[in-house]
């Protein structure tokens, strides 16, 4: 293992923190990427009139590399975040990306970049592939050329002195997404519309916006960039990937840990706003936030506490049974762990 950057680990947050190296590959009028490879991390020359400027061709990933418990470095299911990216370039007209040029991106920074991640226990280096449209386009249109750019960043664990749960605002005021746009990918329009409500949300002293579904607002859609979970008795119900969900790894994860090795009745359906205020737990996931639960829920001016407002049993297993095997502290019987 190369020795660690000389950095402060206990006092790293989330923020950009310039690395070594980055991965940057281009794919022009001919549709095949370039080989492509590492460049010093730094600023990048860019068109005025390039598409991801003017236009918002534009989508991201985000995902994690550790510092095992065995003394390595790994990835957590890589292969679903290249599923995702390939999937959202496909629906804003940019050329896909296939797996296996997916995962070598992402080997080869973390390589490079082995020193700035943080050490066992101490958080992750945050990974970070974009696909831009890069060539001039004056006319709204899909882009002629495409830059694909893998940069990092090591981050500290998101809560430090332990878990806080979540203050949020049901709103009426703004949705996420809508019905049969592009809320189901990681389209960079989807999160500067969140700018003004998350911003509103702070201002009023709540910690993050719950989105209600554009088609019907009785019913849940997410938490800003984490999906949701509601426990009720042995039942645990996430809102269904259909529409404007964003098929979230840590998700998918959460589902099979529930199911398998906690024996809840797992369900993806249809989430009351309604069911939530009465819940035995009400939690969140993702990759930045991992899982954490939700404290209290405000819903036209009415603050509802979720049963004792702590994190709840189901929680605190479900997150420590994922992150032992993201870790490696647990053996991983999915095959989910991707050494580097
Ligand atoms: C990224 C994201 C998630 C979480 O996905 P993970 O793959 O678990 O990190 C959930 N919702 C939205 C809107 C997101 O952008």
């Amino acid at each position: 293992m190369k020795k660690k950057q000389n950095i402060d680990w206990d006092n790293l947050g989330f923020g950009v923190y310039p690395t070594r190296s980055m991965w940057k590959s281009t794919n022009s009028i001919n549709g095949e990427w370039d080989k492509g490879g590492l460049i010093p991390y730094g600023n990048i020359e860019i068109s005025p009139a390039a598409g991801v400027l003017n236009y918002g061709q534009g989508i991201f990933e985000g995902m994690k590399a550790y510092h095992s418990s065995k003394d390595r470095l790994v990835l957590f299911r890589p292969e679903m975040n290249a599923k995702r990216i390939s999937t959202s370039c496909k629906r804003l007209c940019m050329p896909e990306i296939s797996k296996d040029y997916f995962i070598n991106a992402i080997l080869e920074v973390v390589r490079d970049n082995a020193d700035f991640v943080p050490p066992y226990n101490k958080g992750g280096l945050y990974i970070r592939p974009v696909v831009w449209g890069t060539a001039p386009t004056l006319g709204v249109a899909p882009a002629s050329e495409y830059t694909f750019l893998v940069y990092t960043a090591p981050v500290g664990p998101y809560f430090r002195g332990g878990i806080k749960p979540l203050n949020l605002i049901a709103s009426e005021s703004y949705h996420r997404a809508a019905p049969k746009g592009i809320g189901h990918v990681k389209a960079i329009g989807n999160y500067s519309a969140s700018l003004e409500p998350v911003r509103k949300a702070k201002e009023d002293g709540f910690d993050e916006v719950l989105y209600l579904k554009a088609e019907d607002e009785r019913l849940v859609e997410e938490v800003g960039s984490a999906n949701i979970f509601m426990r009720k008795g042995n039942q645990l119900v996430t809102p269904r990937l259909a529409g404007s969900i964003l098929p979230g790894v840590t998700r998918n994860s959460i589902l099979k840990l529930a199911q398998d090795q906690l024996g809840l009745d797992v369900t993806e359906g249809d989430l009351l706003l309604e069911d939530l205020f009465t819940a035995d737990e009400v939690f969140c996931t993702g990759t930045a936030v991992v899982l954490t639960p939700v404290g209290h829920i405000t819903y036209r001016k009415k603050t509802h506490m979720i049963k004792d407002g702590n994190m709840g049993e189901a929680a605190t297993e479900l997150r420590k049974k994922l992150v032992h095997i993201q870790l490696e502290k647990k053996e991983d019987s999915y095959g989910w762990i991707y050494p580097v």
